[in-house]
């Protein structure tokens, strides 16, 4: 048996991208925290293929878990492509867990990945937000500005090393002239 967490393991809350869910005790790794579910749809029915929102959980081929019920707070839970959960994919059971990958702290919120698919039709083309990426993008961005720094004083020590130089060169001249060093 599973260790699972008990309800009051979790909360849900304001998350950066809007609600998510938290935990309010510590979880141990590889425990079930919260169950995903709502109505099975059946992909052999057409009126039921065709119903379209993001919290569709596909079991496999023919069975889709839809979660957009308000009972389901497991639909609170955000991706993140660092997560601290997976997702427990049963399918013949027609159940999906959430469960813990990580121990997670209190006030931790709990992630999973919601994989490729997801990934490309809902969160590539705004941008992922999940923790993760936002700490990737913000490197990314200080690694811009640094190197933008970096070729601004490149730049700036070429122009005055230009000006040196120049200074230098006429100086050379005088020099050379008053040694008088040309044969000539
Ligand atoms: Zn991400």
């Amino acid at each position: 048996m599973p260790a699972i967490a008990s309800s009051k393991s979790y909360r849900v809350g304001r998350s950066k991208t809007g609600l998510g869910l938290f935990a309010t005790m510590p979880i141990k790794k590889g425990t079930r925290i919260i169950r995903y579910f709502g109505p099975i749809l059946d992909s052999r029915i057409p009126e039921q293929d065709d119903i379209e929102n993001k919290y569709l959980f596909e079991l496999n081929g023919r069975w889709t878990i839809d979660g957009s019920v308000r009972k389901n707070l497991a639909r609170y839970i955000n991706h993140s492509c660092r997560p601290n959960a997976e997702s427990d994919v049963r399918p013949r059971e027609r159940k999906v867990f959430i469960r813990a990958i990580k121990n997670i702290e209190p006030g931790d919120e709990i992630n999973y990945d919601y994989g490729t698919d997801y990934f490309k039709a809902y969160l590539k083309p705004i941008g992922c937000k999940c923790p993760s990426c936002e700490t990737k993008r913000k490197k990314l961005r200080a690694e811009a500005r640094a190197e933008r720094t970096k070729v601004k004083a490149r730049t700036e020590r070429k122009a005055k090393k230009a000006g040196a130089t120049k200074k230098k060169k006429l100086n050379g001249h005088a020099v050379g002239k008053k040694n008088g060093r040309a044969r000539a």
